[in-house]
């Protein structure tokens, strides 16, 4: 197997070169050389045909010993340069200190056939200088969940980092998740993630909060230099251009999660890509009946600071703490202030597109926001799924309003009956609002299928995928991944589709999920 490695982030950034895995801290340094660590009994569970194509690997290289060893950390390929990158962040609203890369190893960026550059990285490849106390690695569950989520968002249209494979490691690894005292061994696995860039917000806060302003300075320009090429090294402004560019980002991207109904979960701002792509799947989740207030995860129950329609907001303030790192090394600050207005226009502008268009209306129009959020309201108040009720209201026909079609959207009987009458009077003014636009039903249908999908991985597909993967069943994993390839077709297998069944509304993994992963 030939990859071709041109290791530009360490090449040229500075790092910690000692090789010692100890947790400490690694002043002056963008990363620290890292290795995977040996794993008992690598097996191949899945992987993905399309990254396998990005990366120019056929079907039989991937099935080969010599890709399970390197995937599984076990034996390094020829050019691979492994490292874990240093970055801080803001978790849960607070300044963090150094993070880093705990427990993913990038093994190196490769450069394919069509002049792509993608890196590599494992996910649960052992400890690094970034573990603090952890173990560095993670278990089937949450990296099957990253697998399945990566691939799906793909083919959703919405960006993300990637994921090639997904191995089983053949360890243990003892996790208590619910951190209630029960602690259990677990099967291990890694995944071995690709994306065009890793950095995050936090690998810049980490310098500007040490003070680091060289570093600062030269981590910008390699991050214009690799990951925006579109932005010309001459360009006066080019640092003004470059964050307004990571302001648009964050925009279309945390528009797209709302049109999807995913929420990531763990906003931090670590957790956030200098690219604008999803990244970091913990315990994320897709909204079922819809509930702005919604997040699944556990830790964050109480105070909801990432719950599904606080997401724009966390974005926002995410960008914030991103221009305070910058600030030192930017000529002036109100280019910065410049950038997070640019975000305000610009996620009005993706949040008004993106409801037009789930709603099949075929201009934007003041008047449309009552209509929109009243829909809303009430699918929060009646308990409505909200991938259901999108894919029901594209069939809905101007002329005969019927409220029958949306029934399958309901949770619940009574909350139905209750609300029956509401919901009649809002589909009058949907339609009245339709009669006004010059497209026919059928256009309008096929106009929102594509925008609002059919299939996403709900939360308890995920688990089923997880129950069976342990068991070594991986064919519910493979039904999953068939779907997710073509989420926006009419045909998926109804069991796919199907709203969030009873048994899974407090079963673990389902509603619930914890950090512990
Ligand atoms: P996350 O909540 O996954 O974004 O992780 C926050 C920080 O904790 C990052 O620096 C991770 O690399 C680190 N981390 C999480 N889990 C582990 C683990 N099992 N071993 C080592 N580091 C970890
Ligand atoms: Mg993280």
């Amino acid at each position: 197997m030939r990859l071709d490695f041109d290791n530009r982030f360490v090449n040229e950034l500075p790092g910690d070169q000692s090789g010692l895995l100890q947790s400490r801290l690694t002043p002056g340094a963008c990363w620290a050389a890292a290795h995977p660590s040996q794993v008992a009994k690598p097996r191949l569970l899945a992987y993905s045909r399309e990254v396998a194509e990005l990366l120019d690997l056929q079907d039989e290289q991937i099935r080969s010993e010599e890709f399970l060893n390197a995937f599984s950390g076990n034996r390094l390929l020829p050019g691979m340069s492994p490292y874990a990158a240093r970055y801080g962040g803001h978790q849960f609203g607070s300044w963090a200190g150094q993070l880093g890369d705990g427990r993913a190893i990038s093994l190196g960026e490769i450069v394919n056939s069509r002049g792509q550059r993608w890196e590599l990285q494992l996910k649960g490849a052992g400890a690094t200088p970034y573990s603090r106390r952890a173990d560095g690695r993670a278990v089937l569950r949450s990296s099957l969940r990253e697998f399945l989520c990566s691939e799906a968002m793909h083919h959703l249209g919405i960006p993300t980092t990637r994921a090639l494979s997904l191995i089983a490691t053949g360890d243990p690894v003892v996790r208590d998740m619910f951190y209630d005292g029960n602690p259990i061994m677990e099967p291990g696995a890694i995944v071995c993630r690709v994306s065009s860039s890793f950095i995050r917000f936090g690998n810049f806060e980490i310098l500007a909060s040490y003070g680091e302003r060289d570093l600062l300075n030269r981590l910008i320009s390699f991050t214009i230099d690799r990951d925006f090429p579109e932005i010309s090294t001459q360009s006066e402004d080019r640092y003004a251009i470059w964050f307004r560019t990571v302001c648009e980002g964050t925009a279309s991207l945390v528009a797209e999660w709302l049109r999807v109904g995913f929420v990531h979960g763990v906003m931090n701002t670590d957790n956030m890509s200098i690219l604008g792509l999803t990244i970091d799947y913990g315990p994320y989740g897709w909204v079922d009946n819809f509930d702005p207030g919604w997040t699944p995860n556990t830790t964050d129950a109480d105070w909801r600071r990432y719950a599904l329609a606080n997401q724009p907001s966390i974005s926002r303030w995410n960008l914030e703490r991103l221009a305070e790192a910058l600030e030192t090394a930017f000529p002036s600050r109100s280019i910065l202030d410049e950038g997070l207005a640019h975000f305000d226009e610009k996620l009005q502008e993706n949040l008004s597109s993106m409801l037009t268009a789930k709603f099949g209306l075929a201009r934007t129009q003041d008047e449309d926001a009552s209509l929109i959020e009243d829909a809303f309201e009430l699918m929060h108040r009646a308990s409505v799924d909200m991938t259901e009720f999108f894919r029901s209201l594209a069939k809905v026909k101007r002329h005969t309003p019927d409220l029958s079609l949306l029934k399958g959207a309901f949770y619940q009987e009574d909350l139905y009956r209750d609300h029956e009458a509401k919901f009649d009077a809002w589909l009058g003014r949907y339609c009245a609002r339709l009669s006004g636009q010059s497209d026919e039903d059928e256009e309008r249908r096929l106009r929102m299928n594509a925008v609002n999908p059919r299939f996403v991985p709900r939360n308890y597909l995920a688990q089923q995928a997880i129950d069976a993967a342990m068991q070594n069943d991986m064919t519910v994993l493979e039904k999953l991944m068939e779907a997710a390839r073509r989420p926006y077709d009419e045909d998926i297998p109804p069991e796919l589709t199907a709203k969030r069944p009873d048994w899974a509304l407090d079963k673990p993994g389902c509603s619930m999920l914890s950090c512990s992963s």
